[in-house]
């Protein structure tokens, strides 16, 4: 994507969506981080039908912890890895309880030093609870950074590197919020809606796919 190209990509994602969201359902800082935890290979529908169980029962990390691990596998064992999330869930509200005082750190190195959270986590926390201008590179941001030519990349870490480059700085905070919306319901996988596509004249994706013929598949 030519670089004049992008402040108008962001200033029309902007337009259609000026306050974009996180579509996980949370109340707290701490109930950010436990969402994105548990989000891993799984869709936001499917954790927030989890959280729902969850969070009117413990909502704190002391809380959690006093579910013990039985109690809350068994709340959020609809989410996939559910094991595995539920022991990493524990040992962060440890964590938090003995080094943080029960509340969620704000700082990328203590954020990565808790179980079960990698950069991606990190930096939707980041962003969405502190407001800092960080990139979660998921599987929708890498495939539209890659598409679009807006942050070209092999792994998660280059296109959050050309994002970080390449986004002005007036989009970075909802850049992130802006790609993922793009990228789940109109830049999808397996065949953009490029006919429905806001920023179709700023993308460099050819040839664009038509508009669906009405009675054709
Ligand atoms: S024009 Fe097509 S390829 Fe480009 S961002 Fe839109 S949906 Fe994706």
């Amino acid at each position: 994507m030519k670089t004049a190209d992008i402040e108008p990509f962001f200033a029309t994602l902007k337009a259609a969506n000026p306050s974009p969201q996180t579509e996980l359902e949370y109340t707290s800082v701490f109930e950010l981080l436990t969402a994105v935890l548990l989000s891993a290979q799984a869709t936001d529908v499917g954790v927030n039908k989890a959280t729902r169980k969850l969070f009117p029962v413990a909502n704190t990390p002391q809380a959690i912890l006093d579910l013990g691990l039985e109690g809350l596998e068994n709340r959020i064992k609809t989410i996939g890895l559910y094991r595995s999330k539920a022991k990493h869930l524990m040992e962060t509200c440890r964590m938090l309880v003995t080094l943080h005082a029960g509340k969620v750190p704000d700082t990328r190195e203590a954020l990565e030093a808790l179980p079960g959270v990698g950069r991606k986590t990190a930096n939707v926390v980041l962003n969405v609870a502190f407001g800092q201008p960080t990139m979660a590179v998921d599987t929708h941001i890498f495939r539209v950074g890659n598409r679009t030519g807006l942050a070209p990349g092999k792994n998660p870490l280059e296109v959050e590197k050309q994002l970080m480059k390449r986004v002005p700085a007036e989009y970075a905070v909802d850049s992130h919020h802006w790609l993922i919306l793009l990228g789940r319901y109109v830049c999808q996988a397996r065949k953009p809606r490029c006919w429905e596509c806001v920023v179709a004249p700023y993308c460099d994706f050819t040839p664009k796919t038509p508009a669906p013929v009405p009675g054709k598949r």
